[in-house]
């Protein structure tokens, strides 16, 4: 019996949802508020806090301390009632039993090599770092906490943050003073590492100092934060306020000292001669020496009992530091920058010659005329570049910058350097200065995001550095130079915490960086990024961004709906490899038999002959034997056009619209292009269409084709030529990690198979029965 089922079959629609790439992002950015509006601009009532110092310090040359002394003034900017201030003691992390230094894992590199796999590796520099700061004596010794007119204040350490109680709460709107008084002794750079302290050059007995994060310095209060006080750990960096500061530098007579700020009393520290030249190299197109290179020598063996104060005035700066020698080299020029004259400066000492005079001035010079080109007018006085111990640090109007040639210490005049060096040291000061817009001026927050500052300044870096010569080697912001680390395991994205950060240099700035210039050059365009960029700049400066301030406003100023790469580029560790997979070319089906019925027969025929009937050839067959077996079907094959066909196209024609007939006899050729996503990151498909004839075109297809399938989709073009080859993204602007599966069709690579021979065993008897060489450099002291 057959029993008849009537219940429909389910057909099975299972809900498996593929990612939405393209999802929106408000539901992970923060809701925009009367502070922070929702089109990425400061809010109508955006506030931030005031802050400024009056702080007398003296450098101790004989025992490497400060000694100190200052004077805060708070203003109360905030709509809140603060009970307490936080007060930042960065100079804690030197001290022994600091988080810095217990929390430092043992060896370098930890996360991406773990131990039990290559056993403990660490670099002679780290090995140094990690013993010396276990016995320096080193973080602030503090003799006062107190009011504006001296009176104690309760206060309370927690390692590198400091509370200060006030008696009465400080109200919206109001202003408060402390005074501290400290000392500190100076790292010694290059040994405890830090981004400021001091160098000694044993030739001529003297000290170069770099100082910074010397000072106590206020903690952020903020309305995203509150007050931004987590502990100083040694990498994430800096969050400040913005003030005016007067800070007067008290050191030995024969020093040179280079500060943020102008110089107040110029009469009471420079020679004659030296504000003479000062004087010159206001308006000079090229450097003026301040301090020339007989001087210095002359200067390093100079040991002065007297002492000088050198004030210095800065305005609207977010931190304070300088730099002091006897070494010093000074030159300057002036470099224009809106309506206002820069004075650019370098200090060296003579162990830069001849690299910095040649090259520290002009790259200051060189980042001002780029960066204001992309972001607003340099707004300071001054801009400087120091060389000492410090590999590349910024603070506002001065960085300090290390690359120097390689001296021939048997003939100090031969002085050689490498490419490498040359390009470093350019392209440090470019960064540095460059540091000085983003973030000294838009002022994010370091503690919390180092790709705000870091990432938006190496994007500008590359940008300059590509208008200084032409092929300049930029490291970072070419999309070639990011895919090893787009494609490597240990990742974090680039939305997170500074502390947390693996593979730091990649992460925070040339990831981002890459970003960038790729939005500039592939997805946005560069008049319509160059003016969002722009616009960040704008609105965002002298005060404090977060991320979200940052992804909105160059939406808002672009008008492309940029959610997607935020979403793939900064808070995922996805890469970009995309592959054609196929391409296909179809022609219209014409309807009409005498066309398709041919067509079908020579695609039969282009299928290749069967192994077995190529065997079979010559074979007898059968109806050779007997003809009368052959009948109609043996003369006409299945593809064979019939009356009936040709009645039933007749028929069919008639009710044709005429568009239809035009399309059905256009001669042009639809080609589908397959694409699957393997990499994760959707990106623009960038596609050049070489043609038959050896014509070529570029297609560029945006990143929404992806929208509705993040893994596979497909592309029609119809165009009148023969296709010959597809080529995806072929100026490799999207870091594609695989370009092997970028051609259609595919294509051989060429490259180099590395032939080695094996190296021989150690042989100990050969070894051993070697004569024992002297050592000529000890015999020859010997006489
Ligand atoms: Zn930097």
């Amino acid at each position: 019996m057959l029993l008849v089922a009537h219940s429909v079959e389910a057909k099975e629609w299972p809900k498996n949802q593929p990612e939405d790439k393209f999802r929106q992002l408000e539901e992970i950015l923060p809701t925009p508020n009367s502070y922070r509006t929702g089109s990425g601009a400061p809010g109508h009532e955006y506030w931030q806090q005031q802050v400024d110092y009056h702080i007398k310090v003296k450098l101790d040359d004989d025992n490497q301390r400060l000694q100190a002394h200052e004077l805060i003034t708070y203003t109360n900017n905030s709509p809140d009632t603060l009970s307490y201030l936080w007060v930042q003691l960065d100079q804690n992390r030197f001290k022994p039993d600091s988080d810095y230094n217990l929390s430092m894992p043992g060896v370098t590199r930890y996360e991406v090599k773990p131990r039990t796999e290559v056993g403990d590796k660490l670099s002679l520099k780290d090995f140094r770092g990690r013993v010396a700061r276990q016995v320096f004596d080193g973080g602030y010794k503090i003799t006062q906490v107190a009011d504006g007119s001296g009176t104690e204040l309760p206060h309370i350490i927690n390692k590198t943050m400091m509370r200060i109680d006030l008696p009465t709460a400080l109200a919206p709107g109001a202003q408060t003073q402390v005074q501290i008084s400290w000392s500190h002794n100076i790292v010694e750079a290059k040994k405890h590492g830090g981004r400021g302290g001091y160098e000694y050059f044993e030739r001529d007995d003297n000290y170069l100092y770099e100082i910074a994060q010397w000072f106590p310095r206020m903690a952020v209060y903020d309305d995203v934060n509150g007050w931004q006080n987590k502990q100083f750990l040694g990498r994430g960096e800096f969050a400040l306020e913005f003030g005016d500061y007067t800070v007067e530098i008290n050191a030995p007579a024969d020093h040179i000292v280079a500060s943020t700020g102008t110089l107040e009393n110029p009469d009471q520290v420079l020679s004659q001669t030296q504000k003479q030249r000062l004087a010159d190299a206001k308006g000079a197109k090229t450097p003026v020496m301040i301090v020339t290179e007989q001087e210095a020598l002359a200067n390093e063996k100079s040991r002065s009992k007297e002492r000088k104060t050198w004030v210095f005035k800065a305005e609207n700066v977010r931190d304070f530091a300088w730099a002091s020698s006897r070494k010093f080299l000074w030159d300057a020029m002036t470099v224009k920058s809106g309506e206002q004259d820069v004075l650019a400066m370098s200090y060296y000492p003579e162990e830069g010659l001849p690299l910095w005079p040649t090259y520290s001035t002009q790259s200051i010079v060189h980042t001002i005329e780029q960066y204001n080109k992309y972001s607003f007018d340099y707004p300071y006085p001054v801009a400087i570049s120091v060389n000492g111990p410090v590999g590349g640090m910024e603070y506002p109007m001065i960085t300090f910058n290390g690359p120097r040639p390689e001296i021939d210490e048997d003939d100090r005049s031969k002085r050689t350097y490498s490419r490498r060096t040359k390009y470093g040291l350019i392209s440090v000061i470019i960064h540095e200065i460059g540091h000085i817009y983003f973030p000294m001026i838009v002022n994010s927050d370091e503690r919390q995001w180092t790709w705000m500052d870091e990432g938006l300044n190496t994007y500008l870096q590359f940008v300059a550095e590509q208008a200084w010569e032409e092929n300049y080697p930029s490291r970072r912001g070419e999309p070639r130079n990011i895919v090893d680390y787009m494609a490597s395991p240990n990742q974090v994205p680039i939305m997170t915490n500074s502390e947390s950060i693996l593979q730091f240099g990649n992460n925070a700035y040339g990831k981002p960086a890459t970003a960038l210039n790729i939005l500039r050059e592939t997805i946005v365009g560069r008049e319509l990024f160059d003016h969002a960029f722009r616009e960040y700049g704008k609105r965002w400066k002298f005060k404090r961004p977060m991320p979200a301030d940052f992804f909105r406003t160059i939406e808002d100023a672009s008008a492309v709906d940029l959610d997607w790469f935020w979403r793939g580029w900064f808070y995922s560790t996805d890469h970009v490899d995309i592959s054609i997979d196929s391409v296909r070319v179809m022609s219209p089906d014409t309807k009409i038999p005498e066309v398709e019925q041919p067509f079908k027969r020579a695609q039969k025929q282009a299928e290749p002959t069967s192994i077995t009937v190529i065997r079979n050839e010559g074979m007898a067959r059968r109806v050779e034997q007997f003809p009368e077996l052959k009948d109609f079907y043996n003369e006409n094959d299945e593809f064979t056009v019939t009356n009936t066909d040709k009645n039933n196209y007749s028929s069919a024609k008639e009710k044709f619209e005429d568009w239809e007939q035009d399309l059905r006899n256009d001669h042009g050729f639809a080609y589908v292009i397959d694409f699957s996503n393997i990499g994760g990151l959707v990106m623009p498909l960038i596609l050049q269409l070489d043609y038959q004839d050896g014509s070529s075109e570029l297609v560029h297809i945006p990143a929404e084709i992806w929208r509705l399938n993040p893994k596979k989709t497909s592309k029609l073009l119809w165009r009148d030529k023969q296709l010959a080859s597809v080529t995806l993204d072929p100026y490799w602007q999207t870091a594609d990690v695989d370009l092997s599966n970028n051609y259609y069709p595919r294509q051989i690579m060429p490259s180099r198979l590395e032939l080695y021979k094996s190296k021989p065993r150690k042989n100990l008897m050969k070894e051993a029965q070697a004569e024992l060489k002297t050592d000529d450099k000890d015999s020859k002291e010997g006489n």
